[in-house]
Parts: C-alpha cells; sequence; structure tokens
C-alpha cells in the first residue's frame, strides 16, 4: 500500500498513489506500524545509577532508599540532561509519545517535575511527553506529599499518579487511593498509578482502586501499573480481580524487565517471575500495556528504551509466544497503549489520523520483536524525526 500524507494527516491509502510528493520513501514493502507509545518510564531516575551505591538485596525497597540522596542533589539542569538522552534514544527506536513519571515529594520537591516539563516543551517537536506527578514515597507516609502533588498539577503535570501500596496500612493504602480520586478530579486528570507492585499476596489496593474508578465515573481513564501481586493472589481471589478491572475499564501497565530483576527477592525456589498475570487479562480483555520503566538506575541496570526489546522480554517472561500471542504484544505498545491514553481518535493507519508512524526493517510483528531491527524511518506528525541504517558486513575466507 502507498500512504499518502499531507499536512501531518493521513490523507490517502490505496495501492498505488498517483500524483508528485514533496518527500517520496520507499519502504520497500516494510512493516509499517503506528509509531509507538512508551507508556511508563521514570525519566528522573534514568542513568543514575554510577551515582548510586549498589544494591545488597535487590529488592524494590532498597532501591527506593538508595536514590533518597541522589534525589536530594537534583538539579534542573542535572535531571534535563539525563532525560533528554532518553526521550532521543526513544524516537530513534520508534516512539513519537511517551509518559513519563515524576518523583513528587518532600526529599526531591518539584525540581525533577520542573525539568521534565521544560523538556516536554522543548521536544515537542519529536515526542509528544506527559507528565505523571508520582508520590513514589506515598502520601500520608511522607506528609507533604500532598500539597506537592497539587502543586505539581498546577505547574502543568499532566496525569496523577500514585503509590497506594507503600502505605503502612491497608485503611492508609484505601485513603491513599481517595486523595488520588480527590485529585484527579480537582484537575480533571486521568490517574496513572504504580499499584500492588509487590509479591505480597496481601496487598490488595487494586480491587478497592476499581470500585473507587467506578465510583468516580473514572472508565478508561486509569491505568494501573505492575500489578505484581496479582499474580501471587489465589486463582480465585485474582479470577474477581481481573473481573473488576474489565468492569472498571482500567489498563494494566506491566513492566516484564524491572518486574523480573525486582520481584521475587524475598523467594527461595520456586521463584517468582514478578510480572503480573499479563495472558490471563489479555484473555479476559483488559486493556495491557508494557513500558521500559527504568534505565541504568538503582532499580535496573539495563534498558535502552527501545520497545521492541521490552516486547521480546515480555513474550518471554509471559509466554507469550503463539503468534496471534506476539501480535496482542505488538499491540500493547500501539494500540493499546492508545486507549490508555485516550487518543484514538487521532492514533492508527487510517485516512484522517494523525500521521505518526515508524517503518520498521522486517516483514512482520514476529521478526520485529525476534531482530529488533533498525526503525528505518520514524515520522511524527508527517515529518520524518529519525532514521536509522545499521551496517554489517560479513567476510569470508574459504
Ligand atoms: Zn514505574
Amino acid at each position: 500500500m502507498d500512504i499518502g500524507i499531507e499536512n501531518g494527516k493521513i490523507v490517502k491509502i490505496a495501492p498505488r498513489i498517483k500524483g508528485r510528493a514533496r518527500d517520496v520513501i520507499d519502504a520497500m514493502g516494510r512493516l509499517t506500524s503506528p509509531a509507538f507509545i512508551e507508556p511508563h518510564i521514570h525519566l528522573d531516575k534514568v542513568l543514575t545509577s554510577e551515582r548510586v551505591r549498589a544494591s545488597e538485596s535487590g529488592t524494590l525497597q532498597e532501591a527506593i532508599e538508595i536514590l533518597w540522596d541522589a534525589k536530594r542533589k537534583y538539579s534542573v539542569q542535572d535531571v534535563k540532561r539525563r532525560a533528554r538522552q532518553i526521550i532521543e534514544l526513544e524516537a530513534l527506536n520508534g516512539a513519537t509519545r511517551l509518559r513519563t513519571h515524576v518523583d513528587v515529594d518532600t526529599i526531591g520537591g518539584l525540581t525533577a517535575c520542573r525539568a521534565l516539563l521544560e523538556l516536554k516543551k522543548n521536544y515537542a517537536d519529536i515526542m509528544d511527553v506527559q507528565v505523571i506527578a508520582f508520590p513514589q514515597e506515598g502520601i500520608l507516609l511522607d506528609e507533604g506529599a500532598e500539597e506537592l502533588m497539587r502543586k505539581a498539577m498546577e505547574m502543568g503535570a499532566d496525569v496523577v499518579g500514585g503509590m497506594p501500596h507503600a502505605e503502612m496500612t491497608r485503611e492508609l493504602s484505601m485513603k491513599h487511593v481517595d486523595i488520588l480520586f480527590d485529585i484527579a478530579r480537582e484537575y480533571n486528570a486521568d490517574i496513572d498509578a504504580h499499584v500492588d507492585e509487590t509479591d505480597d499476596p496481601s496487598s490488595r489496593c487494586m480491587e478497592y482502586m476499581a470500585a473507587k474508578t467506578i465510583e468516580n465515573g473514572y472508565q478508561g481513564r486509569v491505568t494501573a501499573d505492575h500489578v505484581c501481586a496479582l499474580a501471587s493472589y489465589d486463582d480465585c481471589h485474582a479470577e474477581k480481580v481481573i473481573r473488576l478491572l474489565k468492569l472498571a475499564n482500567i489498563t494494566v501497565e506491566t513492566n516484564p524487565e524491572t518486574n523480573l530483576v525486582v520481584q521475587g527477592r524475598l523467594d527461595t525456589y520456586p521463584k517468582r517471575r514478578g510480572l503480573t498475570r499479563v495472558k490471563e487479562l489479555v484473555q479476559s480483555g483488559v486493556n495491557v500495556t508494557y513500558g521500559q520503566d527504568c534505565v541504568s538506575d538503582a532499580f535496573y541496570p539495563f534498558g535502552k528504551a527501545d520497545l521492541l526489546q521490552t516486547g521480546f522480554v515480555l513474550s518471554l517472561a509471559a509466554q507469550m509466544t503463539a503468534p496471534s500471542e506476539i501480535e496482542a504484544v505488538f499491540d500493547m505498545i500501539t494500540i493499546n497503549a492508545a486507549k490508555a491514553m485516550r487518543i484514538i481518535p487521532e492514533y492508527g493507519i487510517q485516512v484522517g489520523k494523525r500521521a505518526d508512524l515508524v517503518i520498521i526493517d522486517a516483514a512482520n510483528v514476529s521478526d520485529a520483536l525476534r531482530l529488533q531491527p533498525d526503525r528505518l524511518w520514524v515520522i511524527k506528525e508527517g515529518r520524518v524525526i529519525a532514521e536509522n541504517r545499521s551496517s554489517r558486513k560479513l567476510l569470508r575466507h574459504s
């Protein structure tokens, strides 16, 4: 098919479009997809691993504490210098939209938030950035965080983040969720919160959040990240929670790379994988996305902001290896992420939609995940924003 683009929009799709264009790309039949969406990354924390001590336990809690000192020393310049490198990598790897969490707490204050809001403006030509005000240290546990959350929203943060399982008791976790909905309604903002990011089967924030979503008429406006505890519930309770997620139209966002590394750390054997019940959620019709989460920080030493690499890891970790399951994984960073961000009216390869495309040097989705090949062209609003050409050569001597 030819794809005709004018004024940043797709205007025609046909086997052969006649006429002249200012620029013509011959994609040579390569896989062309709507540009990727990175739904979950922490740009304030990226590339900090060299300045912090190594984790002894490898647990989530220790990583959070390791970062306290680094957070105290954040400057706007420092956060921008690190974050911009990852925004550029995400674009080179095929994404034109990205959601980043930013810690909002009494340790680092609003410095990182200010930095990411500035980058959001500076990088609008290659990346639509949404900033999530994220109370990493809890809200009731961190006195003053609630006020900072409201300040972050005033400054221009787009989405309300959360971390209810961090609170001391189940009652306080519920209170945390109530506050999230209060702030979200005050600013008419969506919610994208870390929920039950733990192996603890008694962590039960998800079902309460689903109930509050329905009570507040927030169906379709809430994303729950990680949701690891769902994998540790007994099957009967898990079935109930999955049913509630569907009923409340909540998106579940999974972070396979970090979850594999951070969860299950206190297990001996059998050792849990830490991911939520990805396959069962997909089969139940829950909207599922995945993201990079971390790049070279106290939580995770790797990550190259390449959603095809993360998708490959997810396929392994969630055992989604049948052809239809591989397609489902690819949907998570395209159409499913677009649903979560509520941009479906402008997203996709159809006439009238925004021309955000990635042309991948692969014949099909399975090869895209298997080989993670060059993103030959990345297009945002009709303009080429990135080109990649790797060169390899084999020298035979027989
Ligand atoms: Zn996260």
